[in-house]
């Protein structure tokens, strides 16, 4: 009996044996070509999908920050830390983005990647903060126009091209595909924006980070606080926004998806001017729902601008 025990346990144990072994073959298996992608970090999502879309399958893509948190003040894990160390180019938004705090420079400094490390924006005009005493801070959210937005991807093109110059010709052929459908995005942007009536043309969100899409599509941008890591809502900031609503008489108002939409209520209550929509800034949508990569996003919040400040 007891034998009887023992090799049925012996049995159990080397089919366990078996089947760990069997799994670790697959995963090897599946790793294989994996090892032959590019490994690209980018900060956040945004620039991950612009990556995603001119890479394709050449590239195997690991954002730091997480969809649906704020890029502006991060702390990075043990995770980061080996996704950096194994990356062969990285890529960023600077303009006082992930800067601004120096989360990001410390990961680049410790994981001694800055030789491949890449700024996005490089080809970009910058906006400054105008709050006083801030006016010398460049404002990150130059993604938000389309326009810049396409820069970006002629900037990630490049840099994916001189890391990894076997696959040019498939990088430049998925970049003009792509950059077609934004310039086809950025015309029915200004022809829905522009057409607009003068009084309608006030964007009021509460991170003020529609200054470079306010520059391009021709409006104005309001908010509560200027940026993200700022003192967020306090009762001066309400008090400020929501005599311009009033004054301006503006229809609708936005809240972000990376931000509690909390100081935003009140400003509607204190108002009486809804909250018409929530729109992206500063993170993609979760994946597999709307708004979950660059396009989308950028669509939505085109619609929606235009719907709300169309009543
Ligand atoms: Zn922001």
């Amino acid at each position: 009996m007891r034998r009887k025990v023992y090799i049925c346990l012996l049995t159990i144990v080397s089919m366990f044996a078996l089947s760990s072994c069997g799994t670790k073959k697959n995963e090897s298996e599946n790793a294989s070509p994996a090892d032959d992608h590019l490994q690209v970090v980018a900060s956040y999502s945004v620039i991950a999908d612009m990556v995603e879309q001119v890479g394709g399958d050449k590239v195997s893509v690991t954002s730091i920050v997480p969809r649906g948190t704020d890029p502006h003040s991060y702390e990075p894990t043990p995770e980061d830390t080996l996704a950096i160390e194994k990356a062969d180019v990285i890529f960023y938004n600077g303009l006082n983005l992930e800067t601004g705090k120096g989360w990001f420079d410390k990961l680049i400094e410790n994981g001694r990647k800055e030789q491949v490390t890449f700024q996005v924006t490089e080809e970009i005009t910058p906006e400054y903060l105008s709050e006083k005493g801030q006016e010398t801070q460049e404002d990150p959210h130059a993604w938000l126009s389309l326009e810049n937005g396409i820069r970006y991807v002629e900037t990630i093109t490049d840099y994916l091209i001189k890391v990894d110059g076997k696959n040019k010709d498939i990088y430049l052929e998925n970049e003009e595909a792509y950059i077609k459908k934004l310039e086809e995005l950025n015309q029915t942007a200004h022809e829905k924006l522009s057409s607009l009536p003068g009084n309608k043309k006030v964007l009021v969100t509460s991170e003020g980070a529609f200054k470079y899409f306010a520059r391009e599509y021709g409006l104005t941008a309001e908010y509560i606080w200027e940026i993200n890591t700022d003192t967020q809502g306090t009762p001066d900031q309400i008090t400020r926004v929501a005599k311009i609503i009033k004054e301006n008489d503006i229809p609708a108002l936005f809240v972000e998806t990376s931000v509690s939409p909390k100081t935003m209520e009140a400003v509607s209550r204190e108002t009486g001017v809804e909250i018409f929509e929530t729109i992206f800034t500063d993170s993609l949508a979760k994946e597999g729902t709307e708004g979950d990569n660059y396009y989308d996003m950028m669509k939505w919040n085109i619609d929606k601008i235009s719907e709300g400040l169309s009543q």
